[in-house]
């Protein structure tokens, strides 16, 4: 049984001692006391099935009994700063993880958040480099420390500060909000596909996105002279938003012909998420040249990673770079019982097999009802576009979208939200939810989604 401070005690707590730029989700915040794999428990012990994995940080499931144990022997044994002696576990995690990337990624820098591990592939890409601009999507996120707050490309997270200097937005190639549609690479189709020719497994859409992305670098940059380009491969924060086929290979292309380097922003597509592949730029024909991650890579303990190729990573070396928690013991413990138990607990098959039995019955909803403008994803990433109206696309109000996540999680399921007018669900569990917990799902979607339909 909980054995915490009451509900109003923590609730005034939060207010009055908080900072007020923290996100609560839902009217009456739920106060969690326990997690076991898909599960939360709250302080009346009333279950609920995460299905946003504390923002798709808990990847092989809460308090998974072998990632726990690998970090209580390893705190036991020791607790100590990364980098200034030799310790095994750092080192065989790097071989681990490296292990895991294609081609030259096989230099890693440990870190301890996204922010900091996007803040140091901007640095990379400009000392390699030797340019300054870099070019991102509008909305992207890529975190919120000054560096890579200006990486994030949405006026929610953004103030008034000088955070973005020398970044350039490119036009987001969004095939459902975006100017132009586009096929994207899903079991479910856009709803835009017909608008969109399909020639040779590209569409046109591609090419305008890629044209406009090309007017960025023509416009906006000394000619040749780019730093880097910095995407996600499914944009998380930004409400789980695939790109057209073949943009990201061909953004890549044309970074790199300007001088820049690629970034892929993995904290969220990564550790075999999206099923098919383990990392999401995979499932892009790419290879980056530098990858960041966070959040699952330990399962919601505080790790994140940048990997690199040699020949980048020696920039750093003109200094000293010091980073007093970045790949500790106990990170580097836990890094490594993550990566065993994807493979034990076979989550990456898990994500492949569920995900698009998961996007069929979504798009089934998509059918069934008039709010619901799109769904899309892939493996266990995925997202629902929530509209007043399927012709216009207009999001559903901020009012309407509150009601309904309120009354999914009174049914005892917590999902996400996401996209520039928080009109997206996102559904991003464990990777270890069942057929059962899908199946769940969808009848707790039906039932509050009948009834926002019936209120309207
Ligand atoms: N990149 C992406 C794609 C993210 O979703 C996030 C966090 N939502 C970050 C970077 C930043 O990670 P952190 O909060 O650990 O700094």
């Amino acid at each position: 049984p909980y054995k915490g401070p009451d509900y109003s005690d923590v609730l005034r707590l939060r207010h009055e001692r908080l900072n007020p730029s923290l996100v609560t989700h839902f009217s009456q915040p739920v106060l969690i006391d326990q997690g076991h794999m898909q599960w939360l428990y709250d302080h009346t012990g009333r279950r609920y099935l995460d299905l946003f994995a504390g923002i798709v940080t808990v990847s092989v499931g809460h308090c998974h009994p072998k990632v726990n144990a690998a970090a209580i022997e390893q705190m036991q044994k020791l607790c100590h700063t990364t980098n200034i002696y030799l310790f095994p576990k750092i080192h065989e995690f790097a071989q681990r993880l490296t292990d895991t990337l294609p081609g030259d990624l096989k230099v890693v820098y440990f870190v301890n958040s996204g922010s900091e591990a996007n803040d140091m592939a901007m640095m990379l890409a400009r000392l390699y480099t030797g340019n300054f601009d870099i070019v991102n999507l509008r909305n992207s996120f890529h975190g919120t420390s000054p560096y890579a707050a200006g990486l994030t490309a949405h006026n929610t997270w953004k103030y008034s500060f000088a955070n973005g200097f020398g970044i350039h937005s490119a036009s987001n190639p969004d095939p459902y909000q975006g100017l132009w549609g586009g096929h994207r690479d899903s079991p479910i189709q856009s709803v835009r596909a017909e608008e969109s020719e399909v020639v040779d497994g590209v569409c046109s859409s591609t090419d305008k996105y890629i044209e406009q992305l090309n007017e960025v670098l023509e416009y906006s940059i000394p000619k040749g002279k780019l730093a880097g380009f910095i995407a996600e491969s499914i944009q998380g924060v930004g409400g789980t938003v695939q790109f057209p086929l073949g943009y990201l290979k061909k953004a890549f292309e044309l970074a790199r012909a300007n001088g820049g380097v690629c970034i892929a922003d993995e904290v969220q597509a990564g550790f075999g998420r999206t099923g098919d592949h383990f990392w999401g730029f995979e499932g892009h024909d790419v290879v980056p040249d530098i990858v960041t991650t966070a959040k699952g890579i330990g399962n919601g303990f505080p790790l994140a990673a940048v990997v690199t190729t040699p020949a980048i990573a020696n920039t750093m070396s003109k200094a000293l770079h010091f980073n007093t928690f970045g790949g500790n013991p106990i990170s580097s413990a836990v890094g490594i019982a993550v990566l065993d138990a994807i493979k034990e607990d076979k989550t990456q098959e898990n994500c492949q097999k569920l995900g698009p039995y998961f996007l069929q019955k979504l798009a089934q909803l998509r059918d069934k009802y008039p709010i619901v403008g799109d769904v899309r994803g892939k493996g266990l990433m995925l997202g629902m576009e929530m509209v007043e109206d399927k012709n216009t696309r207009k999001p559903l109000n901020a009012q309407a979208m509150g009601k309904i996540w309120d009354d999914i999680k009174d049914l005892g399921i917590l999902i996400g939200r996401g996209g520039h007018y928080g009109q997206v669900f996102r559904i991003k569990p464990p990777m270890c939810i069942t057929q059962a917990d899908v199946d769940f799902t969808v009848g707790v979607l039906d039932t509050v989604f009948e009834k926002a339909c019936r209120n309207m």
